[in-house]
């Protein structure tokens, strides 16, 4: 009888096998990154407002501790699911190891829909994961930090249940915390401006051209594609549209971000009114606008087989993890459109994680500015090491694929140091 093997990423696989088959990266990765190194599962009974009870699945996957404890964020979504989790921790990995951080990959999700539970509720449900998840949490084991709906506040009741929990008040067991408990400053605005300073380098390098003037649409007007509009509009570019799950709006002179940014912290979602020279547009059209740069901010695959041909801006800059689908990731190259990847271009957030961790350890903060200074100049860094490596080397420049290349040679390298591999 066949069995299944159900630890493997299935969809990991995929991505390694094809790298494999190419003849990019060596045949031991099949073995080595295609199963994540632990999986937990847990059911997490939570008491209602109500006074009914109901579990929710929850999960944490440490994808890859070569290179150091796991880091990554934990989502709360109706949506997540064990192989998702997995595939988020695997680009977790890549990502750590991109950015040379010393860190593994790992991710975890609850599936829930938060918009559903009150304060309470979500309060009870972060400690229950914690109570859940303690022994393979810690900060030299694998530190969680915020991603889809949840934040900073959902991390401080992460660390005071972890508190509770070991007896021992731990901060660099968490990051994205709230600044009095260790938190750092720019942390916050950490992922949507990385992605900016992404783009710029990106564009000096290849067109020697800076963000001023640039059209730019952005989906998804959470932290990250808030905190992205806001660092780009500063630039000089041109936000020309921008949506949240409640609506999408364009305006051909640009939209006027920081009202937008006001509205929606007063009103919980982005006002359709709030820029009364913008106009409502379905939101399959944001993507389809004729812009220089297309910003996915929200979810993955919102870029698919379906709408993939509609694309026109020639430059696509993945702020959420995973936004473009494997089927419209070919299609868009065949096109010639660009793709900056996410392990790349979203990676902000996590670096300046790192930097919150290595403050918690020593005691000693950052100002805003040291920590944006720092963060631009490792970005800049890592993408012209990425574009050096890329045009020198070859004619065509996939950029993704060339960034998995370099992640998982450091993956190896650590796993060689181990002498796991010869
Ligand atoms: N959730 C963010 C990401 O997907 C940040 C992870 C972290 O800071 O650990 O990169």
């Amino acid at each position: 009888m066949a069995t299944v093997d159900r630890v493997v990423c299935e969809d990991c696989k995929v991505r390694i096998g094809s790298m494999v088959a190419r003849g990019v990266v060596p045949p031991v990765v099949n073995e080595l990154l295609t199963k994540p190194r632990r999986v937990v599962t847990a059911a997490l009974p939570i008491r209602h407002d109500d006074g009914t009870v109901r579990t929710y699945n929850a999960f944490r996957v440490l994808y890859s501790d070569a290179r150091g404890p796991g880091k990554g964020g934990i989502r709360f979504h109706p949506e997540v699911d064990e192989e998702e989790v997995k595939v988020l921790a695997f680009l977790m990995a890549l990502k750590c190891a991109l950015v040379d951080i010393p860190f593994g990959g790992a991710k975890g999700g609850v599936q829930v829909d938060p918009s559903r539970l009150s304060k309470g509720e979500l309060e009870r449900l972060s400690r229950a994961y914690v109570r859940a998840m303690l022994p393979v949490l810690g900060p030299r084991t694998d530190i969680p930090a915020p991603d889809v709906n949840t934040n900073e506040e959902v991390m401080g009741w992460m660390v005071d249940e972890y508190a509770f929990l070991t007896g021992r008040h731990e901060p660099a067991a968490f990051t994205g915390k709230p600044l009095s408990l260790g938190g750092s400053q720019g942390r916050r605005e950490a992922t949507g401006w990385g992605g900016a300073f992404v783009l710029a380098a990106y564009l000096q390098y290849t067109q020697k051209r800076d963000i001023a003037g640039l059209r730019v649409a952005i989906q998804g007007f959470g932290n990250v594609g808030s905190h992205i509009a806001e660092k780009l509009a500063q630039m000089g570019a041109r936000v020309v549209a921008l949506s949240d799950a409640s609506c999408a709006l364009y305006r051909e002179e640009g939209l006027d971000v920081p009202a937008l940014i006001a509205a929606k912290r007063e009103k919980g979602s982005l006002s359709c009114v709030a820029d009364g020279a913008a106009q409502r547009i379905p939101h399959e059209a944001l993507l389809e606008l004729d812009v220089d740069v297309l910003v996915p901010a929200a979810l993955a695959h919102q870029i698919h087989e379906g709408n993939a041909q509609e694309v026109r801006a020639p430059i696509i800059l993945e702020m959420a993890n995973d936004p473009v689908s494997p089927e419209a990731d070919a299609m868009l190259a065949q096109r010639g459109i660009t793709i900056i990847p996410d392990i790349l271009a979203n990676a902000g957030g996590v670096v300046v994680s790192y930097f919150e961790w290595i403050q918690n350890h020593e005691n000693r903060y950052w100002t805003f500015n040291e920590v944006m200074e720092a963060l631009q100049a490792k970005l800049q860094e890592v993408t012209r090491a990425l574009l050096d490596r890329c045009w020198k080397e070859r004619e065509q420049c996939p950029l993704r694929a060339i960034a998995y290349e370099l992640a998982i040679e450091r993956i190896l390298a650590a796993e060689r140091a181990r002498g796991h591999i010869a």
